[in-house]
């Protein structure tokens, strides 16, 4: 299964997934890979919407 990278802005309480969401954080930021949502936090409502859509447009980031 991909896991896939979540990302958390420092000092924020939500988690991104997807690399189109325009509050995607590209810089101090933590990081979190897993198969399921991260344990904490909020998940981006922008993320889920666009996950939804079509995972094409939300563009996850896969970990290995
Ligand atoms: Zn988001």
């Amino acid at each position: 299964m991909a896991l896939i990278e979540y990302r958390k802005k420092k000092g924020d309480q939500i988690w991104h997934f997807c690399q189109n969401c325009p509050d995607y954080p590209k810089e101090d930021y933590d990081s979190w890979c897993g198969g399921t949502r991260p344990p904490g936090g909020k998940i981006c409502e922008e993320c889920i919407l666009l996950e939804e859509e079509d995972e094409k447009d939300c563009n996850p980031n896969y970990c290995y």
